[in-house]
């Protein structure tokens, strides 16, 4: 199967799982207890996954054996430390379809590349009368930060819209992005809907107007082949704790000749080349955009979160959560008084399924759920705009991963059949 193709398949056409869940299972020890006395189904994913065994010994390791600061030292451990930390940055560059390693910047998370991004491209590119585009379906880290750029620079902030189906209507995007466009920031991968986006023909139309696009794929590298030369975005961002990861590792992927004229995002240690007391030069990239000391450790254990999502390969990766959304969406949509959010067509979504119930709220449902061992979230999902137009105040939402199986939605389901027979309605 060629990278990217999981997306075309049809999830019906493959059963049973292309890999082994069992034994993918098995490699998390927290998913190995009961909560509340029941076995734990951990259907929280969109949230953050839960470690394999490797990424968690990975951490131990870099601790036991490695532990240093990184690129300056000249001792054995700080070489150590830093090739390992470096190792990770050139893993993160093929993860990602191939891109230099010097346009891969670690940052905390999604939330600080989107932040970085905002705070210096956006600080000198976009100006009073210039458009930002986004669209109503995004995490408020994909958002927040550009309604206050385009409050503090008097820019208007557009939206594209969603269809009733939970898709992205594009049939007015030449009106939306136009010659005053200068920023497109979309989603990959909506974390409520699980709409899967057209980012490239998104980004193919914010270059025809000379505006840069920036790709939120918090929801998107965890769960499906990447690659963001094909994408043609000038930014990409992710989360290493959404991917099997630690948490405090995100990724800024840039255009490196974009990156080299943005100013630096924070001042210190690490970022420069030469410092005298009245004037300060900027180091090579990546190091420009990582001041001071990095998450060492946490990006070292990243590289085994990585290998372990090379090893299963993100085609089946894809593939598996394909197959188990749609067995998800059918079961629930055997429930009358559910309610599903997003599309129906299970190769056009991934497996965040936000649901309600006609008459209990969403967060007596999570609770009623975690009463039998069973996590999802409920709530906004930092996702306030999207609600609105929604229509509603929360929806629960139970979200899919490699460790999760039939058995999983089957206890799902049976719960929520239970639920409404405990608040009798
Ligand atoms: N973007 C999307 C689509 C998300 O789902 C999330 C987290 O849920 C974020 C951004 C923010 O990620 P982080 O909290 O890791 O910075």
């Amino acid at each position: 199967m060629k990278s990217g193709d999981g997306e075309k398949l049809k999830s019906t056409d493959y059963r049973p799982a292309p890999f082994s869940v069992e034994q993918v299972k098995a490699d998390f020890p927290i998913l190995d207890q009961k909560v509340n006395r029941h076995q734990l189904v951990y259907l929280d994913n969109a949230a953050s996954t839960q470690k394999p065994r490797s990424v968690i010994n990975a951490l131990l390791e870099y601790y036991r054996h490695s532990n240093s600061n990184i690129h300056r030292g000249m001792h054995t451990l700080a070489e150590r430390a830093t090739q390992a930390y470096e190792g990770t940055r050139s893993h993160v560059a093929q993860f990602v379809g191939g891109v230099l390693d010097e346009e891969v910047i670690f940052t905390s998370g999604t939330t600080e590349a989107i932040n970085l991004v905002a705070a210096t491209w956006g600080e000198v590119n976009i100006s009073e009368g210039d458009e930002i585009v986004i669209t109503e379906m995004e995490h408020h880290a994909n958002l927040v930060p550009w309604v206050m750029l385009a409050k503090s620079k008097s820019a208007v902030l557009k939206r594209i819209p969603i269809t009733i189906c939970g898709h992205l209507d594009l049939s007015n995007i030449d009106e939306i992005i136009t010659k005053k466009t200068k920023l497109v920031a979309v989603s990959h991968m909506s974390n409520v809907l699980g709409t899967i986006n057209p980012v490239k023909e998104i980004v193919a139309r914010a270059h025809a107007v000379g505006a840069v696009a920036l790709v939120d794929g918090a929801q998107a590298a965890p769960h499906m082949a990447i690659n963001v030369r094909d994408l043609g975005a000038d930014f990409y961002t992710f989360s290493a704790h959404k991917m099997l990861g630690p948490t405090g590792v995100g990724v800024l992927i840039g255009r490196k000749e974009m990156l080299e004229e943005m100013p630096p995002y924070k001042m210190g240690g690490e970022m420069i080349r030469e410092v005298r007391f009245d004037r300060v030069t900027w180091n090579d990239l990546p190091h420009k955009f990582e001041a001071g000391t990095p998450n060492i450790a946490d990006v070292v254990a990243f590289d085994a979160a990585l290998t372990y999502l090379d090893e299963i390969g993100m085609d089946k990766v894809r593939l598996h959560e394909m197959q188990l959304t749609d067995y998800a969406m059918k079961k629930l949509t055997e429930l009358p008084s559910i309610e599903i959010q997003g599309p129906q067509e299970p190769d056009q979504r991934g497996g965040a399924i936000s649901f309600t119930d006609r008459d209990v709220h969403p967060h007596d449902i999570a609770t009623f759920l975690d009463s039998k061992g069973i996590a999802v979230r409920a709530g906004h999902h930092c996702a306030q705009p999207l609600m609105r137009v929604l229509g509603k105040v929360a929806t629960a939402r139970a979200s899919l991963y490699i460790y999760n199986d039939e058995s999983d939605v089957d206890r799902l389901v049976e719960a929520l059949v239970e639920m409404r027979r405990y608040f009798g309605v």
